[in-house]
C-alpha cells in the first residue's frame, strides 16, 4: 500500500530543480497527466552499482505506478526486492529551432517519480493493475479482451512505485536566440510534433462479423486533447 500523498507533492533534495527551476511542477495534476499521456515510461536502477535503464510500458492507478513483466524479467525481479528506482516519461511537443545551434532545444513535457517498488503479490491487485496497464495503453481494452488465466498471472511480475517523490519538467514556447543573431538568416522556430494513431489494421486471421471497437475509432491518449 502507498501512503496518502500530498498535493503538491513535498519537495525533497532530489526533485528540487535547480536547472530551469521555472519548469518544474510538484503538483499531482500536472505529473499525473503527464504520465497519463506517455506511452513509454523508461525506468532506470543500479545492479552492483551499474546504470540499467529499460523501455517499459506503464499504468497509473491513484499514486501508484504498475509496470509488469515476465517474471525472469532482471529489472522485476531486481526492483522486487526492494533496491530503488527512477522511472521518467516524456512527452515531446515540438523541435525547437534557433538560428545558433547552440540554442535548439525541444518542447517537452517529463516526469520523473523515485522510489522504492514493491511486488504486487495480491491476485486481486495483481489483476486490477494489470487491467491498468492495458487500459493506459489503449483506454477500453481490457473490458474488450480475455483476462490472464491463473498461469498468465503466474508467469507475470507487476510492481508497483509510490508516486510520492517527483517532479514534472515542461517546456513550452519558441526558441531564444541571442540579441546578434536574430538577424541571421536562418528559418527560426518551433516545428510540433505529436503521437497519432493510424488507421487500425485487421489480423490476417480476424472473422469477417469481428466489427472495428467505438475506442479504436478515434483513439487519442488520455488528456492528449485529441
Ligand atoms: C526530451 C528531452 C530532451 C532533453 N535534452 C537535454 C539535453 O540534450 N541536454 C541537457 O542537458 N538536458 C536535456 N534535457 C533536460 C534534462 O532532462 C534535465 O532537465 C537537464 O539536463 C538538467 O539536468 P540536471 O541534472 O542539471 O537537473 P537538476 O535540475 O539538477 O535536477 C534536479 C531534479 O529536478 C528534477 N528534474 C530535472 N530534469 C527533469 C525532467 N526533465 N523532468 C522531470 N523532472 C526533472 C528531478 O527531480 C531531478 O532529480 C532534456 C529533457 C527532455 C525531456
Amino acid at each position: 500500500m502507498t501512503p496518502d500523498t500530498p498535493d503538491p507533492l513535498d519537495v525533497t533534495a532530489r526533485t528540487r530543480l535547480r536547472r530551469h527551476a521555472e519548469r518544474g511542477h510538484h503538483d499531482r495534476a500536472t505529473i499525473d497527466a503527464i504520465l497519463d499521456e506517455a506511452l513509454v515510461c523508461h525506468v532506470g536502477f543500479a545492479v552492483e552499482g551499474r546504470p540499467w535503464v529499460v523501455p517499459m510500458l506503464h499504468g497509473r492507478d491513484g499514486d501508484r505506478l504498475y509496470l509488469h513483466g515476465a517474471v525472469g524479467n532482471h529489472l522485476l525481479r531486481s526492483l522486487a526486492t526492494g533496491v530503488e528506482a527512477c522511472a521518467t516519461v516524456t512527452l515531446i511537443d515540438g523541435l525547437v529551432l534557433a538560428r545558433s545551434a547552440f540554442h535548439h532545444s525541444v518542447n517537452y513535457r517529463s516526469v520523473m517519480v523515485f522510489g522504492t517498488p514493491w511486488l504486487v503479490d495480491d491476485d486481486q491487485e495483481k489483476r486490477a493493475a494489470l487491467d491498468v496497464i492495458v487500459d493506459h495503453v489503449l483506454p477500453g481494452r481490457a473490458d474488450d479482451s480475455r483476462p490472464a488465466s491463473p498461469r498468465e498471472l503466474e508467469l507475470t511480475t507487476v510492481i508497483g512505485i509510490p508516486i510520492t517523490e517527483a517532479s514534472a519538467k515542461i517546456r513550452t514556447g519558441g526558441p531564444v536566440d541571442d540579441e546578434e543573431d536574430v538577424a541571421l538568416g536562418h528559418w527560426a522556430g518551433v516545428l510540433p510534433l505529436e503521437l497519432r494513431a493510424g488507421e487500425p489494421i485487421p489480423a490476417d486471421d480476424l472473422a469477417d462479423d469481428v466489427v472495428l471497437p467505438a475506442y479504436l475509432a478515434d483513439p487519442r491518449r488520455p488528456g492528449s486533447g485529441r
